[in-house]
């Protein structure tokens, strides 16, 4: 007799060969401005990173340009060039200049501007770089910088030196040599942070050859990759690369910028990843006008947590040159945190981080939840702004300041 079908095997291994998911706005999309192209073709990253969007005339055919939008894509030059997929040009609007997503990846003329305190390398990678790619700042941890190339550019990069085919780095396997020969010979370090560029762009052998070199370091126990290739070029998460990053164990962090990168290409996506037991976590840049309210920013931090995704840091835009039209005032930060702690999961809460100028590191700042002191009390504020009296006998926190009236 016929042993019958293990329904739950037979489900696993449909799944494994389904396509990739496509949605329906990228299906009228696809239909409407790449006719000739099919699904299939469509779901595959070499073709979504053959048809980037690179010149003015590509961009002009899929979106109304404002005048100060085409006159600095012709005055571009160099590095962070214009680079979008056709499947997150999907998500911009095509008529409105101030939509978030269009906003940080096509250029203004604002771009060219450098405002007092604005640098080219405002963190000083390159003071603490120590081989090529390779930036050592903190004394257990290094950020190795393993390809130019993104799947996209975001024009707020805190790279922007650099990305790109015209960015000032090369990258090749002698250089990743002479970073990896630094790392066998410093032990003090346990932590290295795959960054870019988008690692994720790298092929999947060379990606392959990358993680197990470094796996076989021994005083590297922590390996983890910065990406944004989930919200780009969801795609890119074939079975292979998920293969590939499963046979090595890294952390992922996921730059995320706005809840409308989250579509069903990128559930999916991440779906692979947290399936493959990949820890997610996810950091997200605050700018002015994209992404700095309370309601978008806990509807983006809900959208991760259903998706296994940790918000890991919120970071305070880097005062990169040219950036002064995505920057806040770091109140603004602040005000964000303040919105989200105990007004929610306490596992959407990021942490707030600026990043200190002259390579001084990360620096997260908290709302002060602490009025001050009277004799053995703390005087502490909760989330809805109640003050209490909190026991705290032999305590010196707040001490020599005054209580206000409780
Ligand atoms: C952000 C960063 C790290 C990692 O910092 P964590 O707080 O551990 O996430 C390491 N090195 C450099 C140079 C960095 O900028």
């Amino acid at each position: 007799m016929k042993q019958p079908m293990n329904v739950i095997a037979l489900r696993a291994s449909r799944a494994a060969r389904a396509p990739f998911p496509i949605s329906k706005r990228s299906r009228s999309f696809l239909k409407r401005f790449y006719a000739d192209a099919t699904v299939a073709q469509w779901s595959d990253w070499r073709w979504q990173s053959r048809q980037s969007i690179r010149t003015l005339a590509q961009v002009e055919r899929l979106f109304a340009l404002s005048d100060d939008e085409r006159s600095a894509i012709e005055r571009h030059r160099g590095a962070l060039p214009l680079g979008i997929t056709p499947y997150y040009a999907s998500l911009m609007s095509a008529t409105d200049p101030a939509e978030p997503l269009r906003r940080t990846h096509i250029p203004v003329n604002a771009e060219f501007t450098r405002l007092r305190g604005e640098a080219d390398d405002p963190l000083a990678e390159d003071a603490n770089t120590v081989a090529p790619g390779l930036v050592h700042r903190y004394p257990d941890r290094a950020l190795f910088l393993v390809t130019k190339i993104c799947a996209t550019y975001c024009r707020y990069c805190m790279r922007s030196r650099m990305v790109g085919p015209g960015g000032e780095y090369t990258f090749s396997s002698a250089q990743w040599e002479l970073a990896l020969a630094y790392l066998e010979q410093h032990a003090e370090i346990r932590d290295v942070l795959l960054s870019g560029g988008d690692p994720l762009t790298i092929a999947d052998e060379k990606l392959d050859w990358l993680l197990a070199r470094l796996r076989r370091i021994k005083h590297i126990e922590f390996i983890r990759i910065g990406t944004k290739i989930p919200m780009v070029l969801p795609m890119r998460v074939t079975r292979d690369l998920v293969r590939v990053l499963k046979r090595h164990r890294p952390w992922l962090s996921l730059h995320v910028t706005h809840p409308a990168e989250m579509t069903t290409e990128t559930a999916a996506a991440l779906e692979r990843l947290a399936d493959a037991g990949l820890p997610l976590g996810s950091q997200t840049v605050l700018m002015a006008g994209i992404n700095d309210d309370v309601e978008v920013m806990k509807k983006l931090m809900h959208e991760l947590l259903v998706r296994r995704v940790k918000p890991y840091y919120l970071f305070q835009c880097d005062p990169i040159k040219g950036s002064g039209h995505f920057r806040t005032p770091v109140d603004k930060g602040l005000e964000i945190i303040r919105g989200l702690r105990g007004h929610t999961t306490g596992y959407a809460v990021p942490q707030f981080a600026l990043d200190a100028p002259g390579g001084g590191g990360k620096i997260t700042l908290v709302p002060d939840y602490v009025l001050g002191r009277d004799g053995d009390d703390l005087i502490v504020r909760n989330y809805e702004g109640d003050i209490y009296r909190y026991p705290d006998p032999g305590g010196t926190l707040a001490a020599g300041t005054t209580a206000p009236e409780s």
